[in-house]
């Protein structure tokens, strides 16, 4: 191939563009059986910042790759996000997680606990479902068939998505919160800086990134964003949630501010599904 192009051609480079291509046909054949695949569902507490009570329940996709063992949704979610597949697969998640919470709310149910008081749970849409022609009707109908109530289900959707196409995303989230979903902004600071159209849309809740909530007790640029957000947040009468709290000086300091939720490894790692009933009530199994 010649001098010159030998030296960009980097062997490194080669392999990478081989694993691509291996997962994007790999998310292809993943998408007709995702369990089968290796694809499951974890849930990540998000607790009352003072009292530590689960207040809802965030679903994070994982996939153990039959030949490359744990892959991180940073890897592939783009990639399937980028060839489509995160469409049947996002149809996918928000099926099973319908099923799974009909499955604890009757458990709850059966030992007389009240089904109301159950966690919310929290599902990541792409932007590409969210632009699908028929996703709130899909929506609809996955809730009308599980009989998932649509106030148990709050749809997870970036900053950076919703002022892709602002239009569209408006009459899209407004027929979705018009069924009685609850929207949150996910990795809130992190996209346009632009805070009017926060009016414009319907939106309940505002996930703080990571980012600031790293450096929120220790630097004062993270605290004051943190601060700002917060105070944005109980302006327009929306929750906030911050993103990977790790440290008890983080707990601190974000509960100083009024920021009501949390969510990270000093709370709990996202678990098994298996595992969410005994974190919710420890008494059940007893
Ligand atoms: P995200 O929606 O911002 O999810 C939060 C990420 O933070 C998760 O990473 C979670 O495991 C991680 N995390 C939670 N607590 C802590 C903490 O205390 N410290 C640190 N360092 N990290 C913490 P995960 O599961 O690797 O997911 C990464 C991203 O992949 C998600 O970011 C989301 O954008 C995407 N993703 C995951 N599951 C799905 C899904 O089902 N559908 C879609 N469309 N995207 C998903
Ligand atoms: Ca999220
Ligand atoms: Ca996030
Ligand atoms: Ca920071």
């Amino acid at each position: 191939a010649g001098k010159a192009r030998h030296a960009v051609f980097e062997p490194a480079m080669y392999e990478a563009i081989v694993q691509r291509l291996q997962l994007e046909a790999d998310l292809r054949t993943a998408v007709v059986s995702p369990t089968d695949a290796g694809m499951f569902l974890v849930y990540q507490p998000i607790v009352d910042l003072v009292t530590g009570e689960t207040r809802s329940l965030e679903v994070l996709l994982r996939w153990h790759h039959p030949e490359q063992g744990a892959l991180p949704p940073s890897l592939f979610v783009p990639i399937a996000e980028h060839t489509g597949a995160i469409v049947p697969l996002g149809r996918w998640i928000l099926e099973t997680v319908c099923s799974q919470i009909m499955e604890w709310r009757t458990m709850w149910w059966r030992e007389r606990l009240d089904p109301t008081a159950f966690p919310s749970v929290s599902v990541n849409i792409s932007g590409r479902q969210l632009r699908e022609e028929h996703f709130v009707e899909e929506v609809e109908e996955i809730l009308r068939r599980t009989g998932v109530p649509a106030s148990a289900v709050t749809l997870e959707i970036t900053e950076s998505v919703i002022m892709h196409d602002t239009e569209q995303s408006l009459r899209t989230l407004s027929a979705l919160k018009a069924l009685g979903l609850r929207l949150a902004i996910d990795d809130f600071g992190t996209g346009y800086s632009s805070l009017s159209y926060l009016q414009r849309f319907p939106v309940d809740i505002l996930k703080i990134d990571r980012a600031f909530v790293e450096g929120v007790a220790t630097e004062g640029s993270d605290a004051a964003l943190a601060r700002t957000i917060v105070s944005l947040g109980t302006t327009l009468t929306l929750h906030t949630v911050a993103e990977g709290v790790e440290l008890e000086s983080q707990r601190v300091a974000l509960q100083q501010m009024g920021c009501q939720l949390g969510q990270g490894y000093l709370f709990s790692p996202p678990m098994p599904a298996s595992q969410v009933l005994p974190w919710l009530a420890p008494d059940l199994n007893a």
